[in-house]
């Protein structure tokens, strides 16, 4: 992702202290009494400007939603979004790394992960760095509930293939796979950034579910 220097995003982000948490390790185990009921937890690693994160959090007041994301450049954004949206009480945004996440979560705290248009990572020496690599896998698994969800989009062809293997590999269960979501397009698919762009390029949307064993 190209990013123009904000000197300003550091300031604004700490002005919203409602909606990107200061401090977020204090709420390991503790996510619910944030939002103040027991509502399920999604995440979406790498949430980019946040269009999908917020565009879910408005359709589905029943869940809560946590988007997290690596640079201040880029979460800003999310943050202009999430405000614009009057702030829904059940998002929140997390500026961390994804290899961090068992600081932030408990096991069993997490119902479902998403991952949209994450980087690809194409060289094979860097396979390590793709989301979906068995070592990510392993983080997710230890924050999500057993048979916990991750629903992955991309452009990316590469990448689902690789994915796919990885998934199989570590023993999750395909539940969903479509090589052209926007083909006949879930009325409930909540575009993202990356997704709008593509589209109009007229690549094919590749999408999956996945669930980790028992
Ligand atoms: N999901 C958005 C979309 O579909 O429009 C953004 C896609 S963009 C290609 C990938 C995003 O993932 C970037 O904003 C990047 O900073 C973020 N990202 C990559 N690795 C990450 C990590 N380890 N932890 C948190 N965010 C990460």
């Amino acid at each position: 992702m190209r990013m123009r220097n904000k000197p300003w995003a550091k300031e604004f982000i700490e002005q919203h202290p409602e909606i990107i948490i200061q401090n977020p390790e204090n709420y390991k185990g503790k996510w619910n009494e944030l939002f103040g009921n027991n509502h399920p937890l999604h995440i979406e690693v790498g949430s980019g400007k946040g269009q999908f994160i917020v565009g879910m959090a408005q359709a589905n007041p029943e869940i809560n939603y946590i988007g997290i994301e690596l640079y201040d450049k880029v979460i800003v954004k999310a943050l202009e979004k999430a405000l614009e949206a009057g702030s829904p009480p059940n998002l929140r945004l997390l500026k961390i790394n994804a290899e961090e996440l068992e600081k932030f979560f408990k096991k069993n705290e997490v119902q479902r992960i998403y991952l949209n248009f994450s980087d690809p990572w194409p060289k094979k020496r860097h396979a390590k760095r793709r989301l979906t690599h068995e070592r990510f896998l392993k983080i997710y698994e230890s924050i999500l509930v057993d048979e916990g969800e991750i629903h992955f989009k991309t452009d990316n062809r590469g990448l689902f293939e690789y994915s796919l293997v990885s998934m199989s590999q570590y023993g999750m269960v395909l539940q969903y796979v479509s090589l052209d979501l926007h083909a006949n397009e879930p009325e409930d698919n909540i575009r993202t950034e990356y997704e709008e762009k593509f589209s109009a390029m007229g690549q094919p949307i590749y999408r999956l579910e996945a669930k980790f064993p028992k």
